[in-house]
């Protein structure tokens, strides 16, 4: 008998199972690099990162060690009534490092979850504006909280049988250069995407909006890397009408697409930038960085949150930041994103399923289709894929709006070897069903 089975009936019976119909089979008892062990023994590479979260690779030993030495002097005493100097040290480390618009210097807010970086943002951006609407993207995830799902732009993640949701949202046209909503090709767009913002301020708005919120590469939606001028052209727009940008770096942020945050490869500054799962390779904590006089709006009693920053995963967000500033870890993962990228898309030539292949750095979509021109959406076969890339050793993510994007998100500290690994077992896969 194996160890999982007896692992995984417990779990069924006393688990909420959430997220997906069934939970992956894989119980996981170790894992080092972007290599993940069973307690029966099985290693599987590791190319989903727990969600795009153990950037730096599982259990590195400079975090966990930074985590340990901070945890033997202090675990919690609540960043928001005393000081702890570890998480004003990171405070201070986010400042110089996030990309944010002036007047600085930018000020932090820890939370615990991107959808709790993500809360803080939107609530800040009503306080310091004084109004209440938001624009969001279709097709974008920002959080399960019924507020981060008010901005979420998926029908299959805000059920109307959880809502109402907040009032006042609008959503606007993705930048979904594969599906374009204008049925146009990019570059001869003239980015109507990016300009159509303009519209939904004009049509759908009562003119009171706080904040424009987007993911610079939407991760749930099924990796969707805004085109480059995108961000340069809404900041236009937005500046036009005094909203504010929010960037939900929460996916991308901490080396993932090849930058330190994605938004660097846009050049623009944001007002506001929310950060979580990559900033302390796995340890929980995020972040919710603004501009320096967006900072001071909330008053007295606006806003707390017990365990939000946390000093062990405050000490393990520092070690993380100095290892990959220190190795180089961004630039890294650009290359080996660019192999990857162009290793993926000579199977696009070989298998006609695969519709398209984008991203950004190591942060990869591959999107299977039934039919190249109709674009009909092989979501069978991508959770099949899965299932046997699973079955052979590798571990890979599925999602998207339709959920047929095979999602590539490895540690970026995945070795070429094991790139080159995971490509065979991923081609053997992708042949079989086909
Ligand atoms: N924003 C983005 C862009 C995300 O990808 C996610 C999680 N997938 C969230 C917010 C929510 O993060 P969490 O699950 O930590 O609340």
């Amino acid at each position: 008998m194996f160890k999982s089975s007896e692992i995984i009936g417990k779990a069924e019976k006393y688990l909420i199972t959430s997220m997906v119909k069934k939970i992956e089979p894989v119980v996981i008892s170790e894992a080092s690099g972007a290599l993940i062990r069973d307690v029966d023994g099985r290693e599987y590479i590791d190319c989903f990162a727990g969600i795009s979260v153990v950037n730096l690779g599982h259990c590195h030993p400079e975090v966990v060690e930074a985590a340990f030495s901070q945890a033997r002097k202090l675990v919690h005493a609540c960043t928001y009534v005393y000081y702890i100097p570890v998480v004003a040290e990171l405070a201070e480390r986010l400042a110089q490092l996030v990309p944010i618009a002036p007047p600085g210097p930018p000020k932090t807010f820890f939370g615990n979850s991107g959808a709790e970086a993500n809360e803080c943002a939107l609530k800040l951006a009503r306080k310091f504006t004084k109004k209440y609407e938001f624009i969001a993207l279709m097709c974008s995830f920002h959080g399960r909280t019924l507020g981060t799902l008010s901005v979420t732009g998926q029908s299959g993640r805000r059920r109307y049988d959880m809502g109402p949701y907040l009032p006042g949202v609008s959503f606007a046209f993705p930048p979904y250069c594969y599906r374009c909503p204008f049925g146009r090709a990019y570059p001869d767009c003239d980015l109507l995407c990016a300009r159509s913002i303009r519209d939904v301020i004009e049509y759908s708005t009562g003119k009171g909006v706080a904040a424009f919120i987007a993911e610079p590469v939407l991760g749930e939606g099924g990796i969707i890397p805004a085109p480059p001028e995108y961000f340069k052209i809404v900041k236009e727009i937005l500046d036009e009408y005094g909203i504010l940008l929010i960037i939900d770096e929460v996916q991308t942020g901490f080396g993932r697409t090849g930058k330190l945050f994605a938004i660097e490869h846009y050049g623009v500054k944001p007002d506001i930038v929310t950060m979580a799962k990559g900033i302390a390779d796995g340890f929980p904590i995020s972040a919710c960085t603004v501009r320096g006089d967006i900072g001071e709006a909330f008053e007295p009693g606006d806003h707390l949150s017990t365990f939000g920053g946390n000093p062990v995963s405050a000490a393990a967000a520092l070690a993380n930041i100095n290892v990959m500033l220190r190795e180089g870890i961004s630039e890294k993962a650009a290359v080996k994103g660019e192999y990857f990228m162009k290793r993926l898309n000579e199977l696009k030539e070989r298998y006609r399923i695969i519709g398209d292949v984008r991203g950004k750095g190591l942060m990869i979509g591959v999107e299977l289709v039934r039919d190249q021109v109709k674009k009909t959406p092989a979501v069978d076969e991508a959770g099949r894929v899965r299932d046997l890339c699973r079955e052979r050793g590798l571990l890979i993510g599925s999602g998207g709006v339709k959920g047929n994007v095979l999602r590539i998100q490895p540690p970026l500290v995945i070795t070429m070897e094991q790139i080159d690994k995971a490509l065979s077992i991923l081609e053997s896969a992708i042949r079989e069903v086909c």
